[in-house]
């Protein structure tokens, strides 16, 4: 029976990613060990049996024991284990939602339902790391998966909305932490129906500019603002969240002519999911029935949203994709720019898709080639 280590499944991936294995009823058919940095001997994850108590993630005898290993637990401990475990000739699989091994040679960036030819050639000549992509370019490739498929994407300019989870979470409950703020400060304005939106504004515009403002994790407020800056700062200009568009878009698909992705990435007070307005160039000029089609048949999760006010409220918002796989495409249209011009807004819980499910599917494909 396969053995198979879960390292970081406490995290806010690893949590999702056992929730969703557990929902599936994947723990059969193999031996799990669970693994921990900070609480050796504590209790591990109830996924519905019996577990051993934990195990010290940093012990290279035990894991290089194993035929697997799935880590959600960061960039830190990859650099610090995967090459102490390769050193000690460890032949098994290692799965990872940290980028750390995201653009060697020797790995591949797992998103099978875009994908799946490439990993089955990585698996066949016999690549052993397999790692999640970056949230927002994943999303953008199960939302446009079936263009990809037909190749007639010239080149994709992304304006991103990302939400607070993607920066973790200690930032998702500074979101909540500034919301909650600016709430109490304006709450007697708020009960008085004779106050003005100009009185509300003045007092929230004071706390948003207060040193004792919640801003220790996002450096800014957030919560009635936005922050166009994520990740670090690159030589082109980018930031490296936008330098992953075009790297990562093709490292997944391993396109032989790179398609330029660009764009500007943006943090916004949403909680999990992730939204990008896409201005696409195609190669030809194609009637929208066929593009929706095309898009629409690209993946089973895909839903167009017909480019109407009543169905973008109720289906293309975070609030309404937060939780789920669905990845909604609407607000599709031709642009006056030229009749090649494609724009469209997409939506994606970017804990899923951006992270835990591309793991939890990579597990499996790996335990049935196994
Ligand atoms: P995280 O929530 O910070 O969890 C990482 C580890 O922190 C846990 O496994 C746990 O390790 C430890 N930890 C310490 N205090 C904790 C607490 N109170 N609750 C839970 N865990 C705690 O990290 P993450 O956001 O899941 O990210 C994990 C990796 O996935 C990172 O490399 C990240 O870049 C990548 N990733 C993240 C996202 C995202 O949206 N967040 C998306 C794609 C990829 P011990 O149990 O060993 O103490």
């Amino acid at each position: 029976m396969l053995r198979i280590g879960f390292v970081g499944w406490r995290g806010m991936v690893g949590s999702v990613l056992m929730g969703r294995m557990i929902d599936e009823q994947d723990f059969q058919g193999f031996e799990p060990t669970f693994f921990t940095t900070s609480n050796v001997g504590g209790e591990g994850p109830d996924v519905g049996l019996d577990i051993p108590p934990l195990n010290d993630a940093y012990d290279i005898s035990l894991l290089s024991s194993l035929d697997i290993i799935v880590t959600c637990q960061g960039g830190d401990y990859t650099k610090k284990v995967y090459p102490k475990i390769r050193e000690v000739g460890w032949k098994g699989y290692w799965i990872d939602s940290a980028s750390t091994l995201r653009m060697n040679d020797d790995s591949i960036i797992v998103l099978d339902p875009v994908n799946k030819n490439v990993i089955d050639a990585g698996l066949s000549s016999g690549i052993k790391a397999y790692v999640g992509g970056n949230c927002t370019v994943s999303l953008m490739l199960m939302a446009l998966s079936g263009l990809f498929a037909e190749g007639i994407i010239e080149w994709i300019s992304s304006m991103t909305y990302q939400a607070a989870s993607g920066a973790g979470a200690k930032n998702m409950k500074e979101l909540i932490a500034q919301i909650h703020v600016l709430g109490k400060a304006s709450s007697a304005l708020l009960d008085d129906p004779g106050s003005t939106a100009i009185a509300i504004d003045e007092v929230v515009t004071k706390e948003l500019r207060s040193n004792s403002f919640p801003t220790t994790n996002f450096k800014a407020p957030l919560a009635g603002s936005v922050i166009p800056w994520i990740d670090s700062a690159m030589e082109s200009g980018q930031t490296r969240e936008e330098w992953k568009g075009f790297a990562e878009t093709n490292k997944i698909l391993q396109t032989k002519n790179p398609i330029p992705v660009d764009g500007v990435c943006v943090r916004v007070g949403a909680m999990r999911c992730h939204s990008q307005g896409l201005t696409i160039k195609l190669d030809r000029d194609m009637p929208l029935d066929e593009l929706s089609e095309i898009i629409e048949k690209g993946n089973q999760w895909v839903k167009l949203v017909p480019n109407n006010m009543e169905s973008t409220l109720k289906f293309l918002t975070p609030a309404a994709v937060n939780s789920t796989l669905t990845i909604p495409v609407g607000r599709l249209r031709k642009m006056l720019i030229g009749p090649e011009y494609i724009t469209a807004f997409t939506v994606g819980d970017q804990l899923l898709w951006g992270a835990a499910e591309p793991i939890r599917r990579i597990l499996n494909i790996i335990i049935n080639y196994s």
